[in-house]
């Protein structure tokens, strides 16, 4: 009875809206970032009918070389509101998400990026439709506000993902989302290592909506995202959410099957009708070694997926916290 109390008692003290950032570097974007994010949240809370500050914000402090950590622990001292976890090294921005759902004590759990590309003010859009009963509100950006080469980077993930993946994603997914309690509690039994955010989400299935919302260009600093981050990311989206690559190993061994055993038949008669000898050491060495190289590429994609199968039973945790406030 005691102990049903005070767990009925902390539940009230949790807040309603949790907020939570991935923080790589962003030293720049922080101050104004918790500025515009506690007007919309107070202004927000208030037209609820809730206390001004029934929120917090947890800042995930990814691994920054910079000051982020400093200014999210001057923000935490100014606000409690405010939470902070520093990971012990970069780990990437969908683990430093997770680890804000996790942390998360909300009954309104919102995802943003920490450059202020998703804009705090389309926040109330989401949760009112949230409040229609969905579990899942994600924001669609209807033109990416990034230059040339992330644009392109990005429609070819999209192509990859819906064309030739054929998976059930919406596309332009920002990382600005809404999500219900109950949709946060199934979704942390996610305990995959290789996350890729929008594909697990779409796995989830429950009753998910979009909502156009403004990208807007970043407020300062540059993308954390490399070329060679981006292509990994796709790649592990890929293998995360799809066998076609290994299928198509299979695929591309019948096809070269085939195509052998005509050119075969197409040799004998050569040989037996016509009387013309096969000319030989160029064309032998070409598809020896064209033969070889596909073969090496496949086994090199069977070890992609045997990598992945190696790190999941591994079964290391998903992230290290070196500090939490
Ligand atoms: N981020 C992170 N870890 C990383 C890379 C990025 O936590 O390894 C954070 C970053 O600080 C930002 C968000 O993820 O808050 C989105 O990153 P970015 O703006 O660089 O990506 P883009 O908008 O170009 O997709
Ligand atoms: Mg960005």
């Amino acid at each position: 009875m005691v102990s049903c109390k005070i767990i009925k008692n902390m539940n009230t003290l949790n807040p309603f809206f949790s907020v939570v950032i991935p923080i790589y570097n962003e030293e720049e974007n922080i101050p104004e970032l918790y500025r515009r994010l506690t007007s919309v949240l107070g202004k927000l809370c208030l037209d609820e009918g809730r206390s001004a500050n029934d929120y917090e914000i947890i800042m995930v402090d990814d691994g920054s070389s910079d000051n982020s950590w400093a200014l999210i622990r001057k923000l935490h001292e100014q606000s409690p509101e405010v939470r902070g976890i520093s990971f012990s090294r970069n780990f990437g921005q969908h683990i430093a998400v997770s680890a804000g759902i996790d942390a998360a004590k909300g009954e309104a759990v919102v995802l943003m990026d920490g450059d202020l590309q998703d804009p705090p003010e389309e926040i109330p859009k989401l949760y009112s439709k949230l409040k229609d009963g969905y579990d899942v509100v994600c924001g669609i950006r209807q033109a990416r506000s990034d230059n040339s080469y992330r644009k392109f980077i990005s429609i070819l993930f999209w192509i990859v993902f819906k064309t030739l993946l054929r998976l059930d994603i919406t596309e332009n997914q920002s990382m600005l989302r809404i999500m219900s309690r109950r949709f946060v509690n199934n979704f942390r039994k996610i305990t995959e290592r290789n996350r890729f955010l929008a594909g697990l989400f779409a796995w989830t299935g429950f009753n998910q909506t979009t909502v156009q919302v403004e990208h807007a260009p970043r407020y300062a600093g540059r993308t954390k995202y490399t070329f060679w981050k981006l292509i990994k990311l796709t790649f592990n989206a890929v293998t995360s959410f799809s066998y076609l690559p290994l299928q198509l190993a299979g695929i591309t061994g019948l096809f070269f099957s085939v195509v052998s055993f005509m050119l075969g038949i197409w040799f004998i008669i050569q040989k037996l009708v016509f009387e013309i000898d096969v000319a030989g050491w160029a064309s032998i060495m070409l598809s020896i070694l064209f033969i070889g190289g596909v073969q090496l590429a496949f086994l090199g994609l069977i070890g992609e997926y045997l990598g992945r199968v190696f790190t999941e039973v591994q079964k290391r945790p998903l992230y290290m916290v070196k500090e939490e406030i």
